[in-house]
């Protein structure tokens, strides 16, 4: 199973050096250059992200807003950086939901290490979902039906984790492309209808994910 970090860090030499590392510790990692950058992915793939590793001083929105709006929806592990050696920093970071802190420098040995932890104390509680014979476990990344694995692709997995988030809500084809593809994807949005078609073949009948005619997709058990 594949892990994914957003690094929040708008200074290049550093996020450069970070990505390269944690890239072959076989994490897939998602860069924001400033605060606003890293709001706007968190509310797109928040879904998809298991850890956080946010710099306290960025462009635009700082780390401790950042913190504080994602804190607001979301318990995704969040480790902070910062340069600045200050207790009230730190007191200040804890207070308002960072699960740990790091002072830059640091030795990347260490911060790896403190990474496996968050992430391991948070992979013990993070939610399955379940609707009729579907099961999808994020921990495992896995999918079952009928006790059946079923073999998605990382993009079906996203793809069906959001519908099952939103069970019995119908999603728009523009929802479901932004929260799956992300803001920045600029192929046809009827992208969306050809993996629902892929998904409804892996996952067999009886259909699940319904067609809600004009608006898009929902995902229920047949007799709700
Ligand atoms: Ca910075």
């Amino acid at each position: 199973m594949t892990q994914t970090i957003m690094l929040v860090e708008d200074e290049e030499s550093l996020s450069t050096y970070l990505c390269s590392e944690l890239k072959f510790e076989g994490y897939r990692v998602l860069l924001a250059e400033d605060g606003q950058a890293a709001w706007d992915d968190f509310q797109q793939k928040g879904a998809g992200i298991d850890l956080i590793l946010l710099d306290w001083m960025l462009p635009k929105l700082d780390g401790l807003e950042v913190m504080r709006r994602i804190r607001k929806t979301s318990q995704v592990p969040i480790m902070m950086m910062t340069a600045r050696d200050y207790v009230g920093d730190k007191v200040a970071g804890l207070d308002n939901g960072a699960d740990d802190y790091l002072t830059k420098p640091f030795e990347i040995e260490e911060l790896l290490a403190r990474l496996r932890v968050l992430l391991r104390r948070h992979g013990n509680t993070v939610a399955n979902y379940r609707v009729a014979d579907l099961e999808l476990d994020t921990k495992a990344r896995q999918v079952h039906r009928g006790g059946q694995l079923a073999q998605l692709t990382q993009r079906e997995y996203d793809l069906l984790l959001v519908l099952m988030q939103h069970v019995g809500t119908t999603m728009s084809r523009d929802e479901l492309l932004d929260a799956v593809w992300g803001t920045e994807f600029d192929g046809q949005v009827n992208i969306v209808d050809v993996y629902i078609r892929y998904l409804r073949q892996k996952l067999g009948g009886p259909n699940l994910i319904h067609t809600v005619r004009g608006v898009g997709y929902a995902l229920q058990a047949a007799n709700d």
